[in-house]
C-alpha cells in the first residue's frame, strides 16, 4: 500500500487538530516523527517536522479537507508582522511556478497544492505555511467551527 505525506508541521497542536479532523472524516492517517519533534524541536527542522501521512487513494479527499481547514484558518488569520487580518491566498510569483506548471501539466492536479502563497494585504508579508506562520485570533481553529 502506498502512503503519501499530506503536510509537515513544526507545530504539534496543528498536526493533532488535522489528525482528528481527518479521522472524523473517515480518512485513515497517522503522524510520523511526532515523538522526535516533540522531544527535540531543533531536530524537527532537520527531519522536516511532524508528517501527516495518508493512504495514496485518500490523498485527494485529504487535500480537500486541508483546503477547507486552511480557508477557515485564513478568515481569522493575523499577519505576524503588522497585525493585519487581510490575508489572501495568491499565486506564488517565483520561477518555481514554471517547474510546478510543467509538473502539473505532466501529472495532472496532483502538483497543484503547493503553488499558492498566503500574503498579507497590508505589509506584503508572505508565507506558504498558513497555520504555522500566521497567528489566529479566532475560534475557527477549533474543530466544530470547521464544519
Ligand atoms: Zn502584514
Amino acid at each position: 500500500m502506498d502512503f503519501v505525506t499530506i503536510r509537515s508541521f513544526q507545530n504539534y497542536f496543528t498536526a493533532h487538530i488535522l489528525l482528528g479532523r481527518f479521522r472524523d472524516s473517515g480518512i485513515e492517517c497517522f503522524l510520523k516523527d511526532e515523538f522526535t519533534v516533540t522531544v527535540d524541536p531543533i531536530l524537527s527542522n532537520a527531519i522536516g517536522g511532524i508528517k501527516l501521512i495518508v493512504k495514496k487513494e485518500d490523498a485527494e479527499e485529504a487535500n480537500l479537507l486541508l483546503q477547507q481547514f486552511d480557508e477557515a484558518f485564513r478568515q481569522n488569520a493575523v499577519c505576524p508582522k503588522c497585525g493585519s487580518k487581510t490575508i489572501e491566498l495568491v499565486p506564488k510569483q517565483t520561477t518555481a511556478n514554471i517547474a510546478t506548471a510543467i509538473l502539473t501539466w505532466l501529472f495532472g492536479s496532483y502538483a497543484i497544492s503547493a503553488k499558492n502563497v498566503y500574503k498579507c494585504g497590508s505589509c506584503g508579508y508572505e508565507s506558504e505555511n498558513l497555520t504555522e506562520n500566521f497567528q489566529n485570533e479566532g475560534v475557527e481553529f477549533e474543530e466544530e467551527n470547521l464544519n
